[in-house]
């Protein structure tokens, strides 16, 4: 795979989980990485690392998304990370949540790609990564309908890009995780109220028989980064969940 040596990435949701395991990852594959989140506090504790910058940024802000580019860009690669899990049914889900989870899962990636994608078109080389998710056109999963529209919508997303760019030097490729450990994966283990019983549950639909850690995922994120011969993938990273 190509050297990420001196590459500039573009991180969104960098603060915690899988986002921030990824902002070490590239940093330690050689990358600049500009690390990026709505929660400042979160970043706070990326600043000090070399190799990384830090800015805040809500990507449901489509001036600040131009703002920070300009400001931090050109990218190499543009990592979308942010995402949100909206739990219940199709019957559960009001039209709000439906549209607030296609805002911060699939818009704020269309703000980002529109943003950097311009000056990788200038170089002929540019590689983005999106976060999808195993729940999505991959698997049906009960109790996560807004959630897994946005995440397929985010597999179209990948799969429009990469095609008409491909002959461009762009790649677009999306990460499709399992369950995984972060900060928002405890939040929703503590809401179901039994969280032994939940924490269980969760890795017992893991064949796996284990859930996932942010490092796993952010090797694969590394590893698209530089794989030069594969573009428009839904790449699963899911212990076995979708077999
Ligand atoms: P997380 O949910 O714990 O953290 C999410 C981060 O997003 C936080 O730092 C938060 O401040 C930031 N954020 C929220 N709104 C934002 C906004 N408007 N602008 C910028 N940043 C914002 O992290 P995670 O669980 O690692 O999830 C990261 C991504 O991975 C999401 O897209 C999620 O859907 C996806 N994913 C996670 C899992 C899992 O099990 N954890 C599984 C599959 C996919």
């Amino acid at each position: 795979s190509a050297s990420l040596q001196n590459k500039k990435v573009l991180i969104t949701a960098a603060g915690q989980g899988i986002g921030r395991a990824t902002a070490l990852a590239f940093v330690r594959a050689g990358a600049d990485v500009v690390a990026t989140d709505i929660n400042e506090q979160a970043l706070a504790s990326l600043s000090s690392e070399a190799g990384v910058t830090t800015r805040r940024l809500n990507v449901l802000d489509d001036a600040e998304v131009k703002a920070v580019v300009a400001e931090t860009g050109p990218f190499d690669v543009l990592f979308n990370c942010a995402g949100f899990v909206h739990a219940g049914s199709v019957l559960d889900m009001k039209d709000e949540d439906l549209d607030f989870a296609f805002d911060l899962n699939v818009k704020a990636m269309v703000r980002t790609i529109r943003a950097v994608l311009p000056a990788m078109l200038e170089k002929g080389d540019g590689t983005i990564i999106n976060m999808s998710s195993v729940a999505s056109s991959m698997k049906g999963v009960p109790n996560r309908c807004a959630y897994s529209v946005t995440k397929a919508a985010v597999i179209g997303l990948t799969k429009s890009v990469a095609a008409e760019y491909v002959a461009k030097g762009i790649r677009c490729n999306a990460i499709c995780p399992g369950t995984v450990e972060s900060p928002s994966l405890q939040d929703r283990l503590k809401a179901q109220g039994d969280y032994d019983a939940a924490r269980a549950a969760f890795i017992a639909r893991q064949p796996i028989g284990r859930i996932g850690t942010p490092e796993e995922i952010a090797d694969l994120a590394v590893y698209l980064a530089g794989a030069t011969y594969t573009t428009g993938q839904a790449y699963a990273i899911d212990g076995g969940w979708s077999l």
